[in-house]
């Protein structure tokens, strides 16, 4: 840090000051986790100064020799790891990950007229209209998506992501009476909009999903089957989702973030079925500019770590931790979307303490909680001010945090919620007592200093 120090003291301070944030509050954040120093390590250092675009023995730069070392490695622990017959790591984050599988799609499904004119010739000697030929082919394909109020992401074909210009998208939900997604409404959707593409995956659902079924569905309708794994990757890596609840073997495309309960760098992945793989190896240049040498290292090293056995233990402890969690709310009285969980995420409606997402996500942030606040299904509040908090398990069970402090996290959430008074005027404000907020700030702090 004093190297860092000596060039811009304001950038040294705030990587201590976040190292010591992290230390000290509660990180409920459903996405995050803390990577390992081996991660980080590899994360730091001088291939980050290298151009390497292209793919492995194929590049566009001379002088790639340690750059196809390191991807070839993490893609070789990449397959092994989710057992699937070819993997792409370089994608920067979830987002381009999403980009680069749905690319491959279009173009592995789409029927330009007179491809084959367009293929043996040189892009820029395409005339205007026969790029307009071509826009118009990939246009306006269909997406069927998880809602984003049932959970899903805004990757998945809604409007403030590209996925949402890109595609015609039509979304799934959950049932009412149960929280968990009606398969059968599904089915008949999927029947009756005949979507190119189904994606599968989310960021904020409770419970497991049967993979299974959604191929089958898939198959019924002629679509392409997507999983974006990015939240649960952790718990298919570790074993706690097999068989009808893991993407592999029945997605055709899986992608995910390597950073979330998967604890590795910032950055994403795409597996694929062989004869995918062609077009996902054209992400870069197609949606990716020259890979992160650098990120790609850490993704080996994170990849590797999660095929020891000790990371099966741990994905097992997220889930555990987090019904854990679950209980300790469910019996203080706390609303959950679908009574419970079987991941690593749970989901508090706060309307009945009266309050909106926002309010209660401020409230616990500032008794040291950190949370973040999430749209439950049929959100009275919207997008912005919600009606959910959305609670994770991966980083604090990183740190060795068990059965018993969940309980006590529980006691500590359901505190503050009950302790907040919501203003009548504005859905952001409300009351909390100082003096509550201390209190449980001071809790949280003693129960991490026992996992430092
Ligand atoms: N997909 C899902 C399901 C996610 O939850 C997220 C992140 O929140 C992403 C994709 C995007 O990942 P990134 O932030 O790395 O682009």
């Amino acid at each position: 840090l004093e190297v860092v120090r000596s060039v811009e003291p304001r950038i040294a301070d705030a990587i201590a000051k976040e190292l010591n944030d992290q230390r000290e509050s509660l990180k409920l954040i459903a996405s995050e986790n803390y990577a390992s120093p081996a991660v980080l390590l590899a994360m730091g250092n001088w291939l980050s100064d290298k151009y390497a675009e292209g793919t492995i023995g194929r590049r566009f730069y001379a002088g790639c020799q340690n750059v196809d070392t390191v991807e070839s490695v993490a893609v070789e622990h990449a397959k092994a790891l989710f057992d699937a017959p070819y993997a792409y790591v370089q994608p920067h984050s979830g987002i381009d990950a999403n980009l680069v599988a749905y690319w491959a799609i279009l173009a592995d499904r789409v029927e330009v007229p007179h491809l084959k004119k367009f293929e043996k010739r040189q892009i820029n000697e395409l005339t205007d209209a026969e790029w307009a030929e071509l826009r118009q082919a990939f246009g306006n394909q269909r997406m069927l998506g998880m809602s984003l109020d049932a959970g899903g992401h805004l990757t998945h074909g809604f409007r403030p992501n590209i996925s949402g210009k890109m595609f015609d998208q039509r979304s799934y939900g959950v049932d009412r009476s149960t929280g968990q997604i009606d398969y059968a409404a599904l089915r008949e959707t999927a029947r009756e909009f005949k979507p190119l593409v189904i994606v599968g995956g989310y960021s904020a659902y409770p419970r497991k999903v049967n993979f299974a079924t959604l191929r089958e569905i898939a198959d019924e309708v002629g679509a392409t089957f997507m999983v974006d794994m990015a939240h649960f990757a952790g718990l298919v890596a570790g074993k706690v989702f097999t068989g009808d609840h893991s993407p592999f073997p029945h997605a055709h495309i899986v992608t995910t973030t390597t950073h979330k309960s998967l604890r590795g760098p910032r950055g994403g992945a795409v597996f694929a079925q062989p004869e995918l793989s062609g077009q996902v190896d054209r992400g870069c240049p197609m949606v990716l500019g020259g890979p992160l040498a650098h990120v790609m290292a850490a993704k080996a090293i994170a990849f590797a770590e999660a095929r020891q056995p000790s990371f099966q233990t741990y994905a097992q402890q997220i889930v555990t931790n987090s019904q854990a969690l679950a209980e300790g709310l469910t019996k203080r009285g706390v609303q959950l979307v679908s009574g419970g969980t079987d991941n690593h995420l749970v989901l508090i409606d706060v309307h009945p303490f009266g309050l909106t997402g926002r309010q209660a996500e401020q409230a616990l942030l500032d008794s040291g909680v950190v949370t973040n606040r999430n749209a439950i299904p049929q959100d009275p509040n919207g997008a912005w001010y919600t009606s959910g908090i959305r609670i994770g398990t991966p980083a604090l069970t990183s740190r060795g945090l068990g059965v018993a402090e969940m309980d006590q996290i529980a006691e500590l959430i359901h505190t503050v919620l009950a302790g907040t008074t919501p203003d009548a005027t504005s859905k952001a404000k409300f009351h909390l007592d100082p003096a509550v907020a201390d209190r449980v700030h001071k809790q949280a702090h003693e129960l991490l200093a026992g996992f430092p």
